[in-house]
Protein backbone atom coordinates (compact mmCIF):
# COMPACT_ATOMS: atom_id res chain seq x y z
CA UNK A 1 0.00 0.00 0.00
CA UNK A 2 1.36 3.52 -1.07
CA UNK A 3 1.43 5.66 2.26
CA UNK A 4 1.31 8.65 0.46
CA UNK A 5 -1.82 8.31 -1.48
CA UNK A 6 -3.59 6.72 1.08
CA UNK A 7 -3.14 10.09 3.04
CA UNK A 8 -4.25 11.98 0.76
CA UNK A 9 -7.21 9.84 0.27
CA UNK A 10 -8.54 10.11 4.07
CA UNK A 11 -7.22 13.72 3.84
CA UNK A 12 -10.17 14.43 1.16
CA UNK A 13 -12.39 11.65 2.76
CA UNK A 14 -12.33 13.79 6.54
CA UNK A 15 -12.36 17.48 4.90
CA UNK A 16 -15.17 16.77 2.35
CA UNK A 17 -18.00 14.79 4.74
CA UNK A 18 -20.37 16.05 6.89
CA UNK A 19 -20.37 13.17 8.73
CA UNK A 20 -18.38 14.07 11.53
CA UNK A 21 -20.67 16.70 12.84
CA UNK A 22 -23.63 15.44 11.86
CA UNK A 23 -22.90 12.70 14.13
CA UNK A 24 -22.37 15.17 16.77
CA UNK A 25 -25.83 16.34 16.36
CA UNK A 26 -27.26 13.17 16.72
CA UNK A 27 -25.53 12.84 19.89
CA UNK A 28 -26.21 15.92 22.15
CA UNK A 29 -29.80 15.26 20.68
CA UNK A 30 -30.18 11.91 22.66
CA UNK A 31 -29.24 13.82 25.78
CA UNK A 32 -26.38 13.67 28.11
CA UNK A 33 -26.02 10.04 27.92
CA UNK A 34 -25.08 9.57 31.40
CA UNK A 35 -24.58 6.15 32.69
CA UNK A 36 -27.74 4.50 33.70
CA UNK A 37 -30.16 7.00 31.76
CA UNK A 38 -32.12 6.50 28.24
CA UNK A 39 -29.72 8.93 26.10
CA UNK A 40 -27.14 6.36 27.17
CA UNK A 41 -28.66 2.92 25.71
CA UNK A 42 -29.82 5.40 23.04
CA UNK A 43 -26.17 6.94 22.13
CA UNK A 44 -25.09 2.85 22.62
CA UNK A 45 -27.10 1.79 19.87
CA UNK A 46 -26.44 4.62 17.90
CA UNK A 47 -22.52 4.16 17.85
CA UNK A 48 -22.96 0.42 17.09
CA UNK A 49 -25.35 1.21 14.66
CA UNK A 50 -22.71 3.50 12.60
CA UNK A 51 -19.68 1.48 13.23
CA UNK A 52 -21.73 -1.51 11.41
CA UNK A 53 -22.91 0.93 8.11
CA UNK A 54 -19.30 1.98 8.17
CA UNK A 55 -18.21 -1.76 7.69
CA UNK A 56 -16.32 -2.82 10.59
CA UNK A 57 -15.71 -5.99 11.62
CA UNK A 58 -17.16 -7.40 14.65
CA UNK A 59 -19.28 -4.53 16.05
CA UNK A 60 -20.41 -5.78 19.75
CA UNK A 61 -21.51 -4.46 23.42
CA UNK A 62 -19.08 -5.37 25.76
CA UNK A 63 -21.16 -5.19 29.30
CA UNK A 64 -20.00 -4.67 32.66
CA UNK A 65 -21.40 -4.37 35.83
CA UNK A 66 -21.44 -1.44 38.47
CA UNK A 67 -22.59 1.26 40.96
CA UNK A 68 -25.44 3.05 39.11
CA UNK A 69 -25.83 6.88 40.65
CA UNK A 70 -28.64 8.95 40.12
CA UNK A 71 -29.23 12.46 41.67
CA UNK A 72 -32.14 13.80 43.72
CA UNK A 73 -32.61 17.09 45.51
CA UNK A 74 -30.79 18.74 46.64
CA UNK A 75 -30.29 21.78 48.95
CA UNK A 76 -27.84 24.47 50.70
CA UNK A 77 -28.68 26.21 53.58
CA UNK A 78 -26.77 29.33 55.22
CA UNK A 79 -28.19 29.11 58.89
CA UNK A 80 -25.57 31.07 61.00
CA UNK A 81 -25.10 34.12 61.05
CA UNK A 82 -27.41 35.29 58.90
CA UNK A 83 -30.18 32.50 56.93
CA UNK A 84 -29.77 32.21 53.28
CA UNK A 85 -30.46 29.27 50.75
CA UNK A 86 -28.37 28.79 48.13
CA UNK A 87 -28.65 26.77 45.19
CA UNK A 88 -26.53 23.51 45.07
CA UNK A 89 -26.12 19.67 43.21
CA UNK A 90 -24.38 16.67 44.42
CA UNK A 91 -21.65 15.95 43.10
CA UNK A 92 -21.29 12.24 41.11
CA UNK A 93 -20.93 9.31 44.20
CA UNK A 94 -21.90 11.57 46.17
CA UNK A 95 -23.86 9.79 49.31
CA UNK A 96 -27.13 11.58 50.64
CA UNK A 97 -26.94 13.46 53.96
CA UNK A 98 -28.41 12.02 56.82
CA UNK A 99 -31.94 12.57 57.88
CA UNK A 100 -32.48 16.54 58.88
CA UNK A 101 -29.52 17.12 56.60
CA UNK A 102 -25.97 17.43 57.55
CA UNK A 103 -25.07 20.46 59.79
CA UNK A 104 -21.48 21.79 60.27
CA UNK A 105 -19.74 25.08 60.37
CA UNK A 106 -17.29 25.03 56.92
CA UNK A 107 -14.07 25.82 56.29
CA UNK A 108 -12.33 27.58 53.39
CA UNK A 109 -9.28 25.43 51.96
CA UNK A 110 -9.01 27.66 49.21
CA UNK A 111 -7.78 25.53 45.85
CA UNK A 112 -6.86 23.21 48.17
CA UNK A 113 -3.83 22.12 46.92
CA UNK A 114 -1.72 19.77 48.85
CA UNK A 115 -0.51 22.25 51.16
CA UNK A 116 -3.37 24.34 51.75
CA UNK A 117 -4.43 21.43 53.30
CA UNK A 118 -1.38 20.39 54.98
CA UNK A 119 -1.95 23.99 56.36
CA UNK A 120 -5.26 23.77 57.78
CA UNK A 121 -5.07 19.76 58.11
CA UNK A 122 -5.98 20.43 62.38
CA UNK A 123 -9.19 22.84 61.71
CA UNK A 124 -10.89 19.94 59.16
CA UNK A 125 -12.10 18.09 61.18
CA UNK A 126 -16.30 17.69 61.59
CA UNK A 127 -16.16 20.50 59.05
CA UNK A 128 -17.54 21.30 55.98
CA UNK A 129 -14.48 21.55 53.16
CA UNK A 130 -15.21 24.68 50.81
CA UNK A 131 -12.71 23.84 48.10
CA UNK A 132 -12.14 26.01 44.49
CA UNK A 133 -11.78 24.18 41.38
CA UNK A 134 -9.43 26.52 40.69
CA UNK A 135 -4.94 25.75 40.38
CA UNK A 136 -1.65 27.10 40.86
CA UNK A 137 -0.58 28.87 37.44
CA UNK A 138 2.42 26.65 38.10
CA UNK A 139 2.95 22.92 38.96
CA UNK A 140 0.78 20.33 39.23
CA UNK A 141 -2.97 20.96 38.85
CA UNK A 142 -4.74 18.70 41.33
CA UNK A 143 -8.17 16.86 40.13
CA UNK A 144 -11.25 17.16 42.04
CA UNK A 145 -11.19 13.71 43.26
CA UNK A 146 -7.20 14.07 45.09
CA UNK A 147 -8.95 17.98 46.71
CA UNK A 148 -12.31 15.67 47.73
CA UNK A 149 -9.98 12.70 48.96
CA UNK A 150 -7.76 15.12 50.81
CA UNK A 151 -10.58 16.47 52.83
CA UNK A 152 -12.13 12.87 53.60
CA UNK A 153 -8.84 12.48 55.20
CA UNK A 154 -8.19 15.06 56.78
CA UNK A 155 -11.49 14.42 58.89
CA UNK A 156 -13.70 16.71 57.51
CA UNK A 157 -17.78 15.49 57.39
CA UNK A 158 -18.89 17.32 53.85
CA UNK A 159 -17.67 18.74 50.94
CA UNK A 160 -18.34 21.77 48.81
CA UNK A 161 -16.61 22.17 45.27
CA UNK A 162 -16.86 26.22 44.18
CA UNK A 163 -16.35 26.98 40.39
CA UNK A 164 -14.01 29.38 39.47
CA UNK A 165 -15.17 30.97 36.72
CA UNK A 166 -18.22 33.59 36.87
CA UNK A 167 -21.39 32.78 35.56
CA UNK A 168 -23.75 30.89 38.26
CA UNK A 169 -22.72 27.76 36.71
CA UNK A 170 -22.32 24.67 38.99
CA UNK A 171 -19.87 21.98 37.87
CA UNK A 172 -20.13 18.75 38.46
CA UNK A 173 -17.47 15.73 38.22
CA UNK A 174 -16.92 12.10 40.13
CA UNK A 175 -15.64 12.04 43.72
CA UNK A 176 -14.55 8.25 43.80
CA UNK A 177 -14.37 5.45 40.96
CA UNK A 178 -17.17 2.75 41.03
CA UNK A 179 -18.49 3.54 44.51
CA UNK A 180 -19.98 6.13 47.37
CA UNK A 181 -17.77 8.97 48.50
CA UNK A 182 -17.16 8.88 52.44
CA UNK A 183 -18.68 12.18 52.63
CA UNK A 184 -21.60 14.17 51.00
CA UNK A 185 -20.54 16.87 48.64
CA UNK A 186 -22.17 19.19 46.33
CA UNK A 187 -21.37 21.86 43.54
CA UNK A 188 -22.23 25.07 43.59
CA UNK A 189 -21.22 28.52 41.26
CA UNK A 190 -18.24 30.84 41.46
CA UNK A 191 -20.83 33.38 42.67
CA UNK A 192 -22.50 31.04 45.56
CA UNK A 193 -18.80 29.80 46.51
CA UNK A 194 -17.72 33.60 47.03
CA UNK A 195 -20.57 34.98 48.71
CA UNK A 196 -19.88 31.58 51.60
CA UNK A 197 -16.08 32.40 51.93
CA UNK A 198 -16.72 35.76 52.16
CA UNK A 199 -19.19 34.63 55.22
CA UNK A 200 -16.47 32.18 56.38
CA UNK A 201 -14.11 34.84 56.71
CA UNK A 202 -16.12 36.88 59.24
CA UNK A 203 -16.73 34.13 61.50
CA UNK A 204 -18.40 30.77 61.96
CA UNK A 205 -20.65 29.80 59.26
CA UNK A 206 -23.19 27.23 59.60
CA UNK A 207 -24.54 25.54 56.98
CA UNK A 208 -27.10 22.31 56.52
CA UNK A 209 -26.57 20.28 53.47
CA UNK A 210 -29.53 18.40 52.70
CA UNK A 211 -28.87 16.03 49.68
CA UNK A 212 -30.54 13.51 48.35
CA UNK A 213 -29.21 10.04 45.88
CA UNK A 214 -30.36 7.12 44.51
CA UNK A 215 -27.76 4.29 43.47
CA UNK A 216 -27.58 0.14 43.12
CA UNK A 217 -25.56 -1.86 40.97
CA UNK A 218 -26.64 -2.07 37.56
CA UNK A 219 -25.16 -2.50 33.80
CA UNK A 220 -23.08 -0.50 31.05
CA UNK A 221 -21.33 -1.29 27.74
CA UNK A 222 -18.80 -0.09 25.68
CA UNK A 223 -18.85 -0.44 21.69
CA UNK A 224 -16.60 -1.72 20.44
CA UNK A 225 -15.57 -3.08 16.63
CA UNK A 226 -12.46 -3.65 14.24
CA UNK A 227 -10.86 -2.97 11.19
CA UNK A 228 -8.60 -6.02 10.66
CA UNK A 229 -4.93 -5.54 10.00
CA UNK A 230 -2.39 -8.26 8.64
CA UNK A 231 -1.59 -9.08 12.00
CA UNK A 232 -2.88 -9.55 15.47
CA UNK A 233 -1.18 -6.84 17.23
CA UNK A 234 -3.68 -3.94 18.15
CA UNK A 235 -4.03 -0.78 18.53
CA UNK A 236 -6.95 0.78 20.80
CA UNK A 237 -8.07 3.92 19.40
CA UNK A 238 -11.09 5.35 21.64
CA UNK A 239 -12.71 7.94 23.18
CA UNK A 240 -16.24 7.61 26.45
CA UNK A 241 -19.57 8.34 25.11
CA UNK A 242 -20.38 8.69 28.56
CA UNK A 243 -21.12 12.79 29.60
CA UNK A 244 -22.65 14.37 32.50
CA UNK A 245 -26.05 14.03 33.66
CA UNK A 246 -26.67 17.91 34.04
CA UNK A 247 -25.70 18.63 30.69
CA UNK A 248 -25.20 17.50 26.72
CA UNK A 249 -21.76 16.71 27.35
CA UNK A 250 -20.74 18.22 23.33
CA UNK A 251 -17.15 18.64 24.31
CA UNK A 252 -16.67 16.43 27.08
CA UNK A 253 -17.12 14.25 25.08
CA UNK A 254 -19.54 13.51 22.41
CA UNK A 255 -16.73 15.03 20.06
CA UNK A 256 -13.95 12.65 20.92
CA UNK A 257 -16.25 9.82 19.97
CA UNK A 258 -17.47 11.35 17.09
CA UNK A 259 -13.40 11.52 15.90
CA UNK A 260 -13.50 7.77 17.02
CA UNK A 261 -16.40 7.12 14.42
CA UNK A 262 -14.87 9.54 12.13
CA UNK A 263 -11.56 7.02 12.62
CA UNK A 264 -13.46 3.91 12.09
CA UNK A 265 -15.19 5.51 9.17
CA UNK A 266 -12.06 6.57 7.36
CA UNK A 267 -9.80 3.16 7.62
CA UNK A 268 -12.52 0.81 7.50
CA UNK A 269 -11.98 0.52 3.77
CA UNK A 270 -8.37 -0.03 4.58
CA UNK A 271 -9.26 -3.30 5.95
CA UNK A 272 -6.53 -6.00 5.38
CA UNK A 273 -4.31 -3.65 4.28
CA UNK A 274 -2.60 -2.42 7.20
CA UNK A 275 -0.19 -4.31 9.24
CA UNK A 276 -1.93 -3.56 12.59
CA UNK A 277 -5.72 -4.01 13.86
CA UNK A 278 -7.33 -1.01 14.40
CA UNK A 279 -9.87 -1.26 17.29
CA UNK A 280 -12.34 0.88 17.74
CA UNK A 281 -13.76 2.06 21.18
CA UNK A 282 -16.53 3.78 22.36
CA UNK A 283 -16.19 3.50 26.69
CA UNK A 284 -18.92 3.74 28.78
CA UNK A 285 -18.62 5.21 32.79
CA UNK A 286 -15.75 7.58 32.15
CA UNK A 287 -17.53 10.45 33.84
CA UNK A 288 -17.80 8.00 36.94
CA UNK A 289 -13.62 7.79 37.84
CA UNK A 290 -12.56 6.47 34.59
CA UNK A 291 -14.75 3.03 35.76
CA UNK A 292 -15.58 1.81 32.39
CA UNK A 293 -12.06 1.42 31.18
CA UNK A 294 -10.71 0.22 34.14
CA UNK A 295 -13.04 -2.75 34.09
CA UNK A 296 -12.27 -2.96 30.60
CA UNK A 297 -8.49 -3.86 31.29
CA UNK A 298 -9.24 -5.59 34.39
CA UNK A 299 -11.55 -7.65 32.10
CA UNK A 300 -8.88 -8.33 29.44
CA UNK A 301 -6.02 -8.39 30.73
CA UNK A 302 -4.71 -11.41 29.30
CA UNK A 303 -5.09 -9.30 26.13
CA UNK A 304 -2.89 -6.20 27.22
CA UNK A 305 0.12 -7.39 25.96
CA UNK A 306 -1.54 -8.04 21.89
CA UNK A 307 -1.95 -4.23 22.38
CA UNK A 308 0.78 -2.26 20.89
CA UNK A 309 -0.70 1.18 21.79
CA UNK A 310 -3.54 2.90 22.84
CA UNK A 311 -4.77 6.23 21.81
CA UNK A 312 -7.33 7.98 23.35
CA UNK A 313 -9.27 10.94 21.68
CA UNK A 314 -10.96 12.36 25.11
CA UNK A 315 -11.36 15.70 24.71
CA UNK A 316 -9.14 15.69 21.33
CA UNK A 317 -11.04 18.82 19.53
CA UNK A 318 -9.86 21.87 20.11
CA UNK A 319 -8.31 25.02 17.74
CA UNK A 320 -5.19 24.57 19.28
CA UNK A 321 -1.95 23.06 17.55
CA UNK A 322 -3.01 19.10 17.49
CA UNK A 323 -0.89 16.48 19.49
CA UNK A 324 0.01 13.70 22.08
CA UNK A 325 0.56 13.62 25.78
CA UNK A 326 3.08 11.00 25.72
CA UNK A 327 3.02 9.66 29.27
CA UNK A 328 6.59 10.02 30.07
CA UNK A 329 7.31 7.52 27.03
CA UNK A 330 10.62 8.22 25.75
CA UNK A 331 9.82 5.58 22.60
CA UNK A 332 6.90 6.68 22.10
CA UNK A 333 7.81 10.34 22.25
CA UNK A 334 10.14 9.42 19.40
CA UNK A 335 7.75 7.52 17.61
CA UNK A 336 5.66 10.69 17.32
CA UNK A 337 8.45 13.05 16.35
CA UNK A 338 9.14 11.01 13.50
CA UNK A 339 5.30 10.76 12.56
CA UNK A 340 5.66 14.63 12.85
CA UNK A 341 8.35 14.54 10.29
CA UNK A 342 7.25 12.39 7.60
CA UNK A 343 3.53 14.14 7.77
CA UNK A 344 5.52 17.36 7.77
CA UNK A 345 2.78 18.37 10.88
CA UNK A 346 4.68 19.77 14.26
CA UNK A 347 3.03 17.86 16.41
CA UNK A 348 2.81 19.50 19.80
CA UNK A 349 4.04 16.81 22.16
CA UNK A 350 3.75 16.95 26.50
CA UNK A 351 5.42 14.63 28.41
CA UNK A 352 2.70 14.36 30.98
CA UNK A 353 1.04 11.43 32.20
CA UNK A 354 -2.73 12.26 32.28
CA UNK A 355 -4.42 10.10 34.74
CA UNK A 356 -8.09 11.26 34.87
CA UNK A 357 -9.51 9.60 31.31
CA UNK A 358 -9.28 6.14 29.83
CA UNK A 359 -5.83 6.04 28.57
CA UNK A 360 -4.32 5.76 32.40
CA UNK A 361 -5.80 2.25 33.10
CA UNK A 362 -4.04 0.66 29.45
CA UNK A 363 -0.60 2.98 31.02
CA UNK A 364 -1.01 1.36 34.27
CA UNK A 365 -1.21 -2.54 32.87
CA UNK A 366 2.24 -1.56 31.10
CA UNK A 367 0.81 -0.84 27.95
CA UNK A 368 2.01 2.33 26.08
CA UNK A 369 -0.47 4.74 26.16
CA UNK A 370 -1.32 8.20 24.96
CA UNK A 371 -3.97 11.02 24.98
CA UNK A 372 -4.24 13.51 22.27
CA UNK A 373 -4.71 17.24 22.82
CA UNK A 374 -6.07 20.24 20.83
CA UNK A 375 -6.04 22.78 22.94
CA UNK A 376 -3.78 25.83 24.03
CA UNK A 377 -2.84 25.70 27.45
CA UNK A 378 -4.66 27.87 29.54
CA UNK A 379 -4.69 26.68 33.42
CA UNK A 380 -6.72 29.70 34.80
CA UNK A 381 -9.81 28.45 32.39
CA UNK A 382 -9.56 24.72 34.13
CA UNK A 383 -12.41 22.72 32.16
CA UNK A 384 -13.80 25.28 30.57
CA UNK A 385 -17.85 24.46 30.14
CA UNK A 386 -17.06 21.26 30.85
CA UNK A 387 -19.50 19.29 33.06
CA UNK A 388 -21.19 22.56 33.41
CA UNK A 389 -24.58 22.31 31.82
CA UNK A 390 -23.66 25.16 29.04
CA UNK A 391 -21.55 22.06 27.48
CA UNK A 392 -23.66 22.22 24.59
CA UNK A 393 -23.23 21.33 20.92
CA UNK A 394 -23.11 25.46 19.96
CA UNK A 395 -19.23 25.84 21.64
CA UNK A 396 -17.81 22.83 18.89
CA UNK A 397 -16.81 24.31 15.60
CA UNK A 398 -16.77 21.58 12.69
CA UNK A 399 -13.85 22.53 11.02
CA UNK A 400 -12.12 22.33 14.56
CA UNK A 401 -13.43 18.92 14.78
CA UNK A 402 -12.33 18.08 11.20
CA UNK A 403 -9.11 19.43 11.64
CA UNK A 404 -8.69 17.04 14.91
CA UNK A 405 -10.16 14.22 12.73
CA UNK A 406 -7.50 14.50 9.97
CA UNK A 407 -4.58 15.15 12.75
CA UNK A 408 -5.96 12.14 14.34
CA UNK A 409 -6.20 9.97 10.82
CA UNK A 410 -2.56 10.54 9.65
CA UNK A 411 -1.01 9.57 12.94
CA UNK A 412 -3.57 6.40 13.09
CA UNK A 413 -1.93 5.60 9.50
CA UNK A 414 1.43 5.38 10.28
CA UNK A 415 1.12 4.03 13.50
CA UNK A 416 -0.90 1.26 11.82
CA UNK A 417 1.49 0.97 9.14
CA UNK A 418 4.73 0.91 10.34
CA UNK A 419 7.10 -1.91 10.24
CA UNK A 420 9.26 -1.22 13.43
CA UNK A 421 7.55 -2.09 16.94
CA UNK A 422 5.46 0.98 18.37
CA UNK A 423 6.82 1.24 21.91
CA UNK A 424 8.00 -1.33 24.52
CA UNK A 425 5.59 -2.35 27.43
CA UNK A 426 6.32 -1.26 30.86
CA UNK A 427 6.87 -3.27 34.18
CA UNK A 428 5.34 -1.89 37.09
CA UNK A 429 8.40 -0.77 38.37
CA UNK A 430 8.64 1.45 35.52
CA UNK A 431 5.18 2.64 35.62
CA UNK A 432 6.21 3.30 39.37
CA UNK A 433 9.05 5.74 38.43
CA UNK A 434 7.26 7.74 35.42
CA UNK A 435 4.70 8.37 38.09
CA UNK A 436 6.67 9.40 41.08
CA UNK A 437 9.39 11.28 38.12
CA UNK A 438 6.11 13.40 37.53
CA UNK A 439 4.97 13.67 41.15
CA UNK A 440 1.91 11.95 40.93
CA UNK A 441 1.96 9.97 43.99
CA UNK A 442 -0.13 11.89 46.55
CA UNK A 443 -2.70 12.74 44.08
CA UNK A 444 -3.23 9.00 42.98
CA UNK A 445 -2.84 7.74 46.68
CA UNK A 446 -5.77 10.41 47.74
CA UNK A 447 -8.08 8.48 44.85
CA UNK A 448 -7.14 5.38 46.02
CA UNK A 449 -5.95 4.79 42.31
CA UNK A 450 -2.01 3.91 44.05
CA UNK A 451 -1.24 0.02 43.45
CA UNK A 452 2.35 0.13 44.23
CA UNK A 453 3.45 -0.10 48.06
ZN1 LIG B 1 -13.90 13.39 29.16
Amino acid sequence: MDLTTTDKTLIAEAWTSRDLYVNLEALCDFGSRFAGTPSEIQARDFIAEKLRAYGLTDVRLDPFEYLGWWRGKCALQVVAPTPRAYDAISLVYSPSTPAGGLRAPIVDVGMGTEKEYARKKDSLKGKIVLCSSANPEEGRAPHRREKYGWAVDAGAIGFIYMRHLPGGLPETGSLRAGRLGEIPAVAVSYETGAALKRSAEKGDTIVVLDAHIESHPTTAWHVVGEVPGQTSELIVVGAHYDGHDISQGAGDDATGTCLVLELARLFAPLRGQLRRTIRVMAFACEELGVLGSTEYVKKYRGEMKNIALMVNLDGAVGNGTKGFWYSGLEDIAALLKRIAKETGYALKLGEKVVTASDNFPFFMEGVPAIAMRAKDNDRALGRGFGHTPMDTLDKVSERDMKECAMVAARVLLHLAADADSLGRHRKPEEIKEILIAQELEDGLRAQNKWPFK
